[in-house]
C-alpha cells in the first residue's frame, strides 16, 4: 500500500474515533487538531502511555468487548485496551496475511507449532475478569499458523527435555514462538551449554518483544541470530516489532535485518521537537495501523526510539518503508500536546 493510502484510512478512523470517543475528541479538541483529522493525519497521535490512564473506547453498542491488557508486571501501570469482534477480526486476518507471506508458512499444512513459554504462564489464563493478557494473546494469536501447541519451557522456566524431543523427532517444519529475552536466555543459551543442536529441515523461530530485559544482558538481535544459527542450523529466526494497541500489523523482519512497513502498518520518526526525521536520523517511533475500530489506537507515539533507512530500496527486495529499533527512550521525555492528558 503507498503511503498516501495509509494516511488516508488513518484520516478515516481519525474521524470515526473523533465522532465515538469522547477521550479522543477531547484530546484532538485541546490540541487544536481538529482541522487536521484529514489534511495531516500523520500529525495526530496519541502517546503509548495514554492507554495506561484513561478508558479509550469507540463503540455504539459496547457488547462482546474483550479487554486486553499489557503484560507488565507492576499490576496498576497497564495498557487497556478494548477491542470488538470486528476488530478482533481485521486484526487476525491482517496477522495472517504478514504471517503467511513474510514467513512462507502454508495454513493448509501448517508446521508444528512450540512456544518458549512455562505452561503456568498461559494455563487457565483465558478469556476471564481480569482481562485478557497480551503475552497470552500473542501466544494464541500466533497459534493458528502452526498445528498443536507445545510448550519448551517447564513450570521451573527449565527447558522441557520431553518436548524437545518430541521437537527433535518432527518430521515436518516446525514453527517456534517466543518472546525475546526468553528465547535467548532460556532457550538458545541452554542448547548451547547442554552442547544439543537441532538438525530439524526448516524450523521458523519467530520472536518479538521483551528486548529490554536482553538490552541488559548487552545482547543484540544480531548476535541473538548468530547463537540461534550455531545451534540449529536450519533455523529462519525472525524478529518482529509490534505493539499492544495494534495487534495484527506487526512489523517483520526481513533478511537483511530490517524491519519492513506493509499493507496495514506505517512507521514514523520524529526528532525531540517532535518534527519528522529524515531517513538515517534516529528519532522516536510513531506507528500507525489502519485496523483499530473499537479504540483509538490508529496513531501512536511509542517510546521507542528507532530509525528509518530508506524506502522500497532494501536490498531484500521488499517493499515498503525499512527501519530498525535501536532502544527505548530513557524516560517519558516527550513533550506532545496529549501528554498533559496523564
Ligand atoms: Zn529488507
Amino acid at each position: 500500500m503507498e503511503h498516501t493510502n495509509h494516511l488516508q484510512a488513518i484520516g478515516d478512523l481519525h474521524s470515526w474515533h473523533f465522532e465515538r470517543c469522547a477521550g479522543f475528541q477531547s484530546i484532538v479538541e485541546s490540541c487544536g487538531w481538529k482541522g487536521n483529522l484529514y489534511k495531516k493525519p500523520q500529525d495526530i497521535y496519541l502517546h503509548s502511555g495514554i492507554f495506561k490512564e484513561i478508558k479509550l473506547i469507540s463503540m455504539d453498542v459496547q457488547d462482546d468487548i474483550l479487554l486486553l491488557k499489557s503484560s507488565g508486571t507492576s499490576g496498576t501501570n497497564r495498557s487497556h485496551i478494548y477491542t470488538d469482534r470486528f476488530t478482533r477480526i481485521s486484526q487476525q486476518r491482517a496477522l495472517q496475511e504478514i504471517i503467511t507471506k513474510e514467513l512462507l508458512i502454508d495454513i493448509k499444512d501448517k508446521p508444528a507449532y512450540y512456544v518458549i513459554e512455562n505452561p503456568k504462564t498461559i494455563q487457565g489464563r483465558g478469556i476471564e475478569e481480569v482481562g485478557y493478557d497480551a503475552r497470552f494473546a500473542a501466544i494464541k494469536g500466533f497459534s493458528t499458523f502452526g498445528k498443536g501447541m507445545k510448550y519448551l519451557l517447564n513450570e521451573n522456566n527449565e527447558l522441557d527435555l520431553n518436548s524437545l524431543e518430541n521437537l527433535r523427532n518432527e518430521r515436518g517444519n516446525v514453527f517456534i514462538f517466543g518472546f525475546t529475552a526468553s528465547v535467548y536466555l532460556y532457550f538458545i543459551q541452554r542448547l548451547i551449554s547442554l552442547n544439543i543442536r537441532i538438525s530439524n529441515n526448516d524450523v521458523i523461530l519467530l520472536h518479538g518483544g521483551g528486548w529490554k530485559k536482553l538490552e541488559k544482558y548487552g545482547i543484540s538481535n544480531s548476535e541473538l541470530k548468530k547463537s540461534a544459527e550455531k545451534t540449529i542450523p536450519n533455523i529462519n529466526c525472525v524478529n518482529y516489532y509490534g505493539m499492544i494497541e495494534q495487534t495484527g500489523s506487526i512489523y517483520v523482519e526481513c533478511k537483511e535485518g530490517f524491519l519492513h512497513t506493509n499493507n496495514f502498518g506505517l512507521i514514523i520518526t520524529r526528532n525531540n521537537n517532535l518534527d519528522i526525521c529524515k531517513y538515517g536520523e534516529q528519532g522516536i517511533v510513531q506507528s500507525l495501523s489502519v485496523l483499530p475500530k473499537s479504540y483509538p489506537g490508529q496513531s501512536v507515539l511509542t517510546e521507542d526510539i528507532g530509525i528509518i533507512y530508506g524506502k522500497d530500496d532494501c536490498k531484500c527486495g521488499k517493499g515498503g518503508l525499512y527501519f530498525k529499533i535501536i532502544g527505548r527512550l530513557p524516560k517519558t521525555e516527550i513533550k506532545g500536546c496529549s501528554d498533559v492528558y496523564y
